[in-house]
């Protein structure tokens, strides 16, 4: 394995932090919240408390003003630890901040994000509509102009943190027919009148991170909650995507090494005929084959951490890795799913709940489709 060059030791220590903390205080809980399809309400300030929510903000508005590699470590450390539940955290501090701090003015970054880095106010984005998910242009739901106020109607589907948001970034239309630059993006926040969450989703897996969705009916939002101007809500979601696709990818890789550790440690100690399953030339193959995959995806992906530090990393450069690293986390799950024959497809196996939690790794934050589209659409552009 080529040594990580990423973390320094402050970063490491920070990382067992986490570590300690999650096998502590969430493990415990994780099969609570995956009954219930939501993490529990005190875990967030307690995550709060421990640095976990949006590390990356700056002080004046209640973070640490760190780099983006903490949330890394908070998005590696959960992937490694099985609890896909807290995949929630990865929406609200390394997608929903960000367009407060990112397009918000100071009003609104005064109000909303000292509380969401203290995990009170828990965030969620909303683009996705029954009839309009790759699509984002072609979303229903309206914003129309009252003159202090926008009228909403219309509703959201598939969305992560839904159920217990306090606050939402909702892509509206703002102009009918105007494509993209009808797409602006309001702050909605909960106990609105007229604002309905549904029923939490019933997923495949991720059982215990909330889905929901979301009903606007004559929704009076105020001016002021219009994030950004108004038109340019496509052009900040496009431009953000970047930093959702490297997180999902940091994330899909943290599993996809865990779950490829514990079927190492499965396959030494089951046995068939008379031997262990780990020395049949296959099992052995599939070991070698997916350890030199994460191992060349490891250094790519490191790399693209780094120019994102530096405000370098693309959206074309985004979807390739979030295209690569979430195919090779389901192809790899699912070699281990086979690796551990049938105990594979039984619930209680940490790779079972791996599998079915990754699957959607390759729908969300752009279908893969979606990612080759926009990386074919450079190539042949030149
Ligand atoms: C667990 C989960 C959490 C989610 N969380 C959120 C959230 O927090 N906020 C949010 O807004 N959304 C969220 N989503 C929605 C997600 O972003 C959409 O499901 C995704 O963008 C795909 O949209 P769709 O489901 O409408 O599929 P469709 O757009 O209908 O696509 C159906 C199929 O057609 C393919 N396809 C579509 N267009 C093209 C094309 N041009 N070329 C080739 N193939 C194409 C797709 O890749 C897919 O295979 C979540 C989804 C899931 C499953």
């Amino acid at each position: 394995m080529i040594a990580r060059t990423l973390f320094d030791s402050d970063m490491e220590l920070f990382r067992d932090t986490v570590r300690k903390f999650l096998a502590a205080e969430a493990a415990p809980l994780h099969e609570k919240w995956e009954a219930q399809k939501f993490v529990d309400r005190d875990f967030w300030l307690k995550a709060g408390e421990q640095g976990m929510l949006c590390p990356q903000m700056p002080e004046q508005y209640g973070g640490f003003g760190v780099d983006f590699r903490y949330n890394c470590i908070v998005d590696e450390e959960i992937g490694r630890s099985g609890l896909s539940g807290l995949t929630t955290f990865l929406m609200h501090s390394d997608i929903v901040c960000e367009y407060i701090l990112h397009y918000g003015n100071e009003r609104q970054k005064q109000h909303y994000l000292p509380k969401m880095v203290s995990g009170e106010s828990i965030g969620a984005l909303a683009m996705s509509e029954p009839g309009a998910g790759s699509d984002v242009k072609s979303i229903k739901t309206t914003a129309i102009d009252c003159g202090d106020h926008y009228l909403v109607n219309g509703s959201k589907t598939f969305i992560t943190n839904g159920f217990c948001s306090d606050i939402v970034v909702v892509a509206v239309k703002t102009e009918l027919n105007a494509g993209a630059r009808g797409v602006s993006l309001l702050i909605l926040e909960s106990g609105m009148a007229g604002f309905d969450k549904g029923q939490k989703l019933n997923k495949a897996g991720g059982h215990a991170c909330d889905t929901a969705e979301l009903f606007f009916d004559d929704v009076k939002v105020p001016k002021e909650n219009l994030l950004g101007e108004e038109g340019q809500g496509f052009y900040y979601l496009m431009s953000d995507l970047a930093q959702e696709r490297l997180a999902v990818a940091v994330n899909g890789l943290a599993v996809a090494e865990s779950v490829l550790e514990q079927t190492i440690d499965y396959v030494q100690q089951r046995k068939a005929f008379g031997k262990q399953v780990s020395s049949f030339q296959n099992t052995r193959f599939k070991i070698a084959e997916m350890s030199t995959e994460m191992s060349v995806a490891r250094v790519y992906l490191d790399r693209c951490i780094e120019l994102h530090l530096e405000g370098k990393l693309d959206g074309v450069e985004a979807a390739k890795l979030k295209l690569h690293i979430t195919d090779l986390q389901c192809k790899a799950i699912d070699e281990c799913v086979q690796l551990h024959g049938g105990y594979g497809y039984m619930w209680e196996y940490p790779v079972t709940r791996a599998w079915a939690d990754s699957r959607a790794q390759r729908i969300y934050a752009g279908s893969n489709e979606i990612m080759k589209e926009i990386i074919s659409r450079e190539i042949l552009a030149r």
